[in-house]
């Protein structure tokens, strides 16, 4: 059966909408969107990328990163072709930017899955996860819906990694699916998103105008329905290395009232057009340093030889040893029943760290 394409709506001057994104991208006949997998073909809208997997790998859950959702697990992860965003630093460029790769001659690769193939493939590596990652999954909205909802049915959980940037309808269709998520808040500055990250929409209706808007809106609403949420932040210099905006970062996590939620904070290395040399790992330390006084758990990611151990909120006990990816649980106690998180093993509190 036909995939049904969903988010299409109303007319463009030249063609139809897709509402699926803060883009709201007018298509013309036989386009794309800016994503460059969502069209208009004979004025309707068209999905052709529905189930098109370009990468699939048994990950450690650490990779996404998540380091407060199920510890040490594997987890089946997936990915696909597009992006609604367009980063100069992207490292996944030739799959994101499926017209830039087109037009290179790079053919975009992969394999047409079912959500029912994905399902078992989890099923048949022991997987109780399902990780939608790699490039940016929600302009696959109809897809990840369909193996969402499949993957509940038998146990499985749904991860998101995403830049978080999608219209509200659909962030609450898929948000009720999920969880856990991996969000991306690349930066604080709406300017920033739509220019440098590639947006077109630049709204002035204050300071969380366009795609930053969208992306806040995102982490909240997970927040509230109870996703399980980590944030992420590339620290790439000269776009959002400034102590001014690295603080409006945290500031804005700490403004969900949850000091479980762990920052990560991530070396950048050049890619694609952006040839800055990479994040200095001691200008990073120093900014995780910073971040600590405001939230408890800030990571390090991207820095060789950087541990990333986490210690009891409550009496500073060694809960997880990191290396790499590999976890080693050395101070986690079995949640009492029914319960959903770890205990810390030192002196009984809560961690936060779901089981
Ligand atoms: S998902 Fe966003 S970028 Fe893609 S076609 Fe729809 S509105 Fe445009
Ligand atoms: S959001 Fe991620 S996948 Fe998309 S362009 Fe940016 S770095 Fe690449």
């Amino acid at each position: 059966m036909e995939p049904q394409a969903r988010f299409f709506g109303g007319n463009a001057e030249a063609g139809i909408r897709c509402t699926l994104c803060p883009h709201c991208c007018g298509i013309p006949d036989g386009g794309f969107g800016v994503c460059g997998v969502r069209g208009n073909g004979n004025g309707k809208g068209v999905i052709p990328f529905y189930g098109l997997v370009t990468a699939l790998a048994l990950d450690p859950i650490e990779k996404k990163p998540l380091f407060h959702f199920r510890p040490g697990s594997s987890i089946l992860s997936i990915g696909f072709a597009g992006c609604n965003l367009r980063c100069p630093f992207c490292q996944n460029w030739n799959i994101a930017r499926v017209p830039d790769a087109c037009a290179g001659g790079v053919s975009v690769p992969g394999r047409r899955m079912t959500p029912v193939e994905v399902v078992s493939t989890a099923r048949h590596n022991d997987s109780k996860a399902i990780a939608y990652t790699y490039s940016e999954p929600l302009v696959h909205a109809e897809f990840l819906l369909d193996c969402m909802s499949l993957a509940h049915g038998h146990g499985i959980a749904n991860v998101l990694v995403t830049n978080g940037c999608i219209g509200t309808e659909a962030a609450g269709e898929i948000l009720s699916l999920a969880d856990a998520a991996n969000i991306d808040l690349k930066c604080f500055s709406p300017t920033t998103y739509a220019q440098v990250l590639g947006g077109t929409l630049v709204e002035t209706d204050g300071k969380e105008a366009g795609l930053l808007k969208a992306v806040l809106a995102f982490i909240r609403l997970a927040h509230a329905k109870n996703v399980h949420v980590e944030v992420t932040t590339l620290v790439v210099p000269g776009m959002n290395d400034s102590a001014v905006e690295l603080d409006a970062c945290a500031d804005f996590i700490m403004s969900l009232n949850d000091p479980g939620i762990p920052w990560h904070l991530s070396a950048y290395h050049p890619g694609y057009l952006w040839k800055a040399p990479a994040t200095d790992p001691g200008f990073l330390l120093g900014a995780k340093e910073r971040a600590e006084k405001k939230r408890r758990f800030v990571y390090a990611g991207n820095i060789p030889g950087e541990e990333n151990n986490t210690l009891c909120p409550c009496c500073d006990t060694l809960l997880l040893r990191r290396s790499g990816y590999r976890t080693e649980m050395v101070g986690l106690a079995e949640p009492a029943s029914g319960e959903a998180f770890y205990r810390c093993a030192g002196c009984g509190g809560g961690t936060g760290i779901v089981c």
